[in-house]
């Protein structure tokens, strides 16, 4: 199921292995994330170079990118163009949304139901379904009164928004709305941004790239491949050999200086303990602060948008354009909702405790369900009619993010219990099927018709998970990380935080100990 970076891929690689595969994706096009997120100012955070498919030279020798964080109009051709390269849109169901999976324990198949109507019978089924995919809309009383029109960043319309000379409101300032309220601001005659938390934004340092940057890095590919394979993150990033105290106060000045100069994410990698230890995550916070408080002309204002409650980085640190820089504009304001929360939307705009506000359009930058919320919306049955939802009810529990007990030869994509977000996820997804496309090649080999992670071997990692984040300074932060961000969502770390070199090293071990922590069922079981 779906047609991102994660279900192209599996379809591509799967049918080299000569197997039937079946896609089905809700949306009309392929591009998963790059399909929907059209919102002014997407592009990616982790470089295109890096945020590409590795697994065919060809493609990456072929295809070139323009700028060093490319747009979402370009990931999206990108990916139209992988997609008609590799032959792969006779085998994708558009339009259709899969509703239900439910296993026939006697064959030990699936029968995967559509909203179309369709019931199809699969041996093996492959969540390529996304970690952020399901849009999260605020439960604001009054929301669906506005008379003017309401956008979710997730869900852009495909014709161009033009806000010029409206007053606008975004709600919402996490990535997405980081990178789309200067934009918005250029074109609004007013816009008002409603914080609820502030957020740590380092400048993207987004550029084009050069004729002879791109020739390198093509020349190069192999070995900057090679840097992000045996990496933390899954990009050719290495931080400072040593840790944040370890070095002179002027050593880390400039260490810090470099690393917010060459621009992006990676600043809170600085150095290798930045964040897991909380001197040193507060010498990278006291930096940050310097930085932005400089860019800032209303100290009152940068107040309000420097983070008090959360270390740098323990929530997905944002990259911008010009970001801060927005807030000294005249027609821009900020509201903290912490201050004054928004009581309700009514026709003509929004009332907090202390004023009305009039809009003429709303911005909802509100985030998604994430990790969880779009295989909860697919009636997902195991064994024992056991629904994944009920199984999943104190929180997500997988083996490797790749299987789950009780749910046999079904496989997640960047699922939790796997570093998902916290890793590139173009080579995340890759590792994951080549791992999926292996198991199946094993279990053909040997005459085994189906794999199911033990429930020990599920309690296993769900511990390694949550001692792996407590040794961290992740769990501080109220993130969508933790499910924090939907209300009832059982606050668990839903990520390997082990880092994704080492969790690709025990993906690969399990494995050729003959998928130790798995069962795997004889044929003759399974008719
Ligand atoms: P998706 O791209 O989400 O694709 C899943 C597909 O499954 C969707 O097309 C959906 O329609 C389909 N689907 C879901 N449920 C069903 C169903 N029941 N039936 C049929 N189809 C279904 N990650 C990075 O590593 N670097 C970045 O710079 C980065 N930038 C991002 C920017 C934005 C705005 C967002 C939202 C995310 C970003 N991410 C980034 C994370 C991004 O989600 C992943 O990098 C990647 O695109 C996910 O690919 P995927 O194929 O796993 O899932
Ligand atoms: P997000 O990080 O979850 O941000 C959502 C924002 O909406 C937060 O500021 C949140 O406040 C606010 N919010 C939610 N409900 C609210 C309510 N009822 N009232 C007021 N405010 C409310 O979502 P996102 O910005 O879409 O990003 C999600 C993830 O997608 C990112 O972390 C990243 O992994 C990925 N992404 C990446 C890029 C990129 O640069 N490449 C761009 C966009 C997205 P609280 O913080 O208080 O909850």
């Amino acid at each position: 199921m779906g047609a991102g970076f994660g279900g192209l891929y599996a379809l591509h690689k799967f049918r080299e292995q000569g197997l039937t595969v079946r896609v089905f994706e809700a949306a009309p096009e392929v591009g998963g994330t790059w399909y929907f997120n059209r919102y002014p100012g997407a592009r990616c955070d982790v470089e295109s170079l890096d945020y590409s498919y590795s697994f065919s030279d060809e493609l990456q020798q072929e295809w070139t990118w323009t700028e060093k964080y490319a747009s979402q109009a370009e990931i999206l051709e990108y990916l139209k163009w992988v997609a008609d390269k590799l032959n792969l849109r006779p085998h994708i169901t558009f339009n259709t949304r899969v509703i239900s999976a439910h296993l026939d324990e006697g064959t030990l198949r699936w029968t995967v139901t559509t909203d179309t109507g369709e019931v199809v019978s699969a041996r093996f089924v492959v969540m390529a379904t996304g970690p952020l995919s399901t849009p999260l809309t605020p439960d604001i009383p009054g929301l669906d009164s506005f008379a003017g029109p309401t956008y979710h960043t997730a869900c852009w319309p495909h014709e161009d928004v033009d806000f010029t000379g409206k007053r606008v409101a975004v709600i919402g300032t996490g990535s997405s709305g980081i990178q789309s309220i200067p934009i918005i601001a250029e074109q609004a005659a007013q816009l008002y941004v409603f914080q609820r938390t502030p957020n740590y934004s380092v400048p993207a340092g987004n550029r084009p790239l050069t004729p002879e940057e791109i020739a390198h890095a093509k020349a190069t590919y192999a070995e900057r491949r090679r840097l992000s394979w045996t990496s933390g993150g899954g990009s050719p990033h290495r931080t400072h050999p040593k840790r944040t105290m370890e070095v002179s106060p002027e050593e880390r000045q400039e260490a810090f200086e470099k690393r917010w100069a060459l621009g992006g994410v990676l600043f809170s990698k600085t150095f290798p303990d930045q964040m897991t230890d909380l001197e040193a995550n507060e010498e990278a916070r006291r930096f940050y602060e310097s930085k932005i408080r400089a860019i800032i002309d209303d100290p009152e204002v940068a107040d309000l948008l420097i983070p008090d409650d959360h270390p740098i980085g323990t929530k997905r640190i944002c990259t911008d354009t010009n970001y801060f820089q927005t807030f000294n504009r005249p027609n821009v304001k900020l509201i903290s909702v912490r201050k004054t929360p928004i009581e309700r939307i009514d026709e003509t705009g929004i009332q907090t405790t202390d004023a009305h506000y009039d809009i003429d359009a709303l911005v909802l930058a509100t985030g998604f369900d994430a990790m969880t919320g779009t295989l909860a919306r697919i009636d997902i049955v195991g064994r024992g009619g056991r629904k994944l939802v009920d199984h999943w009810a104190n929180g997500p529990r997988t083996y490797l993010g790749l299987g789950v007990d009780g749910f046999p030869n079904l496989f997640l994509v960047s699922g939790p219990g796997a570093p998902a977000v916290l890793a590139n996820m173009v080579l995340h997804a890759e590792a994951n099927i080549n791992w999926i496309a292996e198991a199946i090649a094993y279990l053909d080999k040997l005459g085994y018709s189906a794999i199911e992670p033990t429930t020990e071997a599920v309690d296993g990692w769900v511990a390694e998970c949550n001692q792996r984040a407590e040794e961290t300074l992740f769990p501080r932060a109220n993130s969508w990380y933790l499910g924090a961000n939907v209300p009832g969502k059982p606050r668990v770390f839903m990520l390997y935080i082990g880092g994704f070199t080492t969790y690709l090293d025990i993906c690969a071990q399990v494995a050729l100990e003959g998928y130790r922590g798995f069962t795997l069922v004889p044929a003759r079981v399974a008719v």
